[in-house]
């Protein structure tokens, strides 16, 4: 699934194809994309707006018309966006939606697992609907580790599923989580509260540190990811952690062992990411020896 750093890297090639451009014609082949609304009816209702910004809120991608209203684009398992030039447009059988242009460039959307989702927000409407769902930017200066400390206060919840929460952060997922919590050294099932200040320090880093570098790679191309203008990303020759069960780690060559955490697949060096937190968060000692025996 494409997390903040895919859809950055998306929302980066679609900003100069989209931005300035009215929609000139728009066809919404799969109901399930905008229900429970008609596609025919949103379609027509995206006909004529004027694009005057294209925004990213965790994993959503915003498209902003000068009227004020939004669409908001989830790409969710298997969604890409593919913007071609003029008569280009090809065939294909998972497009779910093709949006033309007044220059008469098309971008087409293609889902094959069809879980995206494209929402029509009426002026006012966007802010609250996002405020509900996800939590704060890990990229935004504003975000520091002591706001990240308070997300996590009285969570007991393994730390990754605190993290793969969208209202604690927005936009991280499975691999940016593994492999933020392999850069700050801590291991994936440690209480979310249990983190004393250096490891919310490490942690803070690490996020930031993981995402900035899946943006500089424009993502990690797993099955279906693509950028509009039909490239894939780098990330994925790139992780520390994440897939990588057997390979010896990079820091101290121990190879990466996998778990399952909240569900999902879960990569970490069994040698710098301990179980039990290092003996200098005195604050806790009882909580972290407790967990330890489970
Ligand atoms: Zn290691």
């Amino acid at each position: 699934m494409p997390e903040l750093p895919e859809v950055e890297s998306v929302r980066r090639q679609l900003e100069p194809a989209l931005v300035g451009r009215r929609f000139e014609r728009v066809e919404i082949a799969d109901s399930r994309l905008v229900r429970p609304y008609d596609p025919a009816e949103v379609a027509a209702e995206l006909e004529g707006e004027r694009v005057a910004s294209v925004e990213r809120r965790g994993k959503y991608l915003i498209v902003r018309f000068e009227s004020g209203r939004a669409l908001l684009i989830h790409l969710r398992m298997t969604g890409s966006l593919r913007v071609t030039a003029p008569g280009e447009l090809r065939d294909d059988l998972h497009r779910r939606a093709v949006v033309r242009l007044d220059n008469e460039s098309d971008v087409a959307y293609r889902d094959v697992r069809r879980f995206g989702t494209w929402l029509l927000l009426e002026p006012g409407e966007l802010d609250p609907y996002l405020d509900a769902k996800v939590g704060e930017e890990p990229l935004d200066a504003v975000f520091t580790a002591a706001h990240l400390g308070e997300r996590l206060a009285n969570r007991r919840a393994p730390i990754k599923a605190a993290l793969l929460d969208q209202r604690t952060l927005a936009g991280m997922g499975n691999i940016y989580v593994d492999e933020a919590l392999w850069r700050a050294q801590i291991h994936p099932l440690r209480p979310a509260e249990s983190l004393d200040e250096d490891e919310l320090r490490r942690l803070h880093e690490g996020i930031r540190a993981a995402l900035e570098h899946g943006i500089a790679r424009q993502g990690s191309t797993l099955r279906d990811y693509r950028l509009p203008d039909g490239g894939s990303g780098g990330m994925q020759d790139e992780f520390r952690a994440y897939g990588r069960e057997g390979e010896p780690c990079d820091r101290c060559a121990t190879p990466i062992a996998k778990t399952r955490v909240a569900g999902r697949g879960t990569w970490f060096c069994p040698e710098c990411q301990p179980r039990q937190a290092a003996s200098r968060s005195s604050s806790r000692p009882s909580r972290s020896r407790r967990q330890s025996s489970v």
